[in-house]
């Protein structure tokens, strides 16, 4: 099963994505997560994808798919991913890369949350820089910024500062938001609402998969 994860900065790919991944035994391919590494790593992609991921903006697409090309080949017997496409360019590369493999997407999953909500997980949002895991300030009201499963001191993305945010909801408006017309035109989006806790988004998406007409898992 190949799926792509759609939907708003803030609306919860990262956390469905790994839960996805889990139960369904897929490689998650994250184009956030794998820049942020590259970037950590200081390599000549790193530099380059740096300054556009710190403004908010599209890191260019020859940087992306230099990035995705082997990744998603690797992965092409079963993927989720989340991050990209990311535009309507890369969507088109995206197809192209898989016809060369003789496979196709099989589901694309949109996530919907409304503009407030977005906002305010984005500036509550606290990383775990060891593990990845991601948390809400909300949950630790008197307790400390600890990471749950590894201890360690939690932190916001350096993303997500005001600035960052605005330019990021602009960027998904006039880049990523055509997705949902380009996947639904071939008949493979499915919306899902991201509003909720986890488990509650997580089950419909369950539901969504094992559904008959879905795709046949
Ligand atoms: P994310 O972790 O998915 O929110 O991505 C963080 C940042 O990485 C984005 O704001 C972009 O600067 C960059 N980025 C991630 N995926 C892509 C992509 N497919 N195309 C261009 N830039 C990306």
């Amino acid at each position: 099963m190949r799926v792509v994860l759609l939907g708003p900065p803030g609306a919860g790919k990262g956390t469905q994505a790994e839960r996805i991944k889990d139960k369904f035994r897929l490689t998650r391919i994250a184009t956030g997560d794998l820049l942020r590494e590259t970037v950590r790593r200081g390599t000549s992609l790193g530099r380059q994808a740096q300054d556009f991921m710190l403004r908010g903006r599209l890191v260019p697409d020859r940087v992306i798919l230099a990035l995705m090309r082997d990744k998603i080949r690797e992965g092409v017997s079963g993927f989720i991913l989340d991050g990209f496409p990311r535009s309507i360019t890369q969507a088109e590369k995206l197809d192209k890369l898989l016809e060369a493999e003789n496979k196709k997407l099989d589901l694309v999953i949109n996530l919907e949350v409304n503009h407030n909500e977005m906002i305010s997980r984005l500036k509550g949002r606290v990383i775990c820089p060891e593990c990845g895991r991601t948390y809400n300030k909300d949950e630790f009201v008197d307790q400390p910024l600890i990471c749950k499963d590894c201890g360690t001191h939690l932190s916001q993305r350096s993303d997500d500062n005001p600035d960052a945010i605005e330019e990021r909801l602009k960027v998904y408006l006039r880049h990523t938001l055509p997705l949902v017309d380009y996947y639904k035109g071939k008949g493979i989006l499915r919306s899902i609402s991201g509003k909720g806790s986890p488990q509650g988004v997580f089950q419909r998406i369950v539901d969504l998969l094992y559904s008959p007409g879905s795709i046949g898992i």
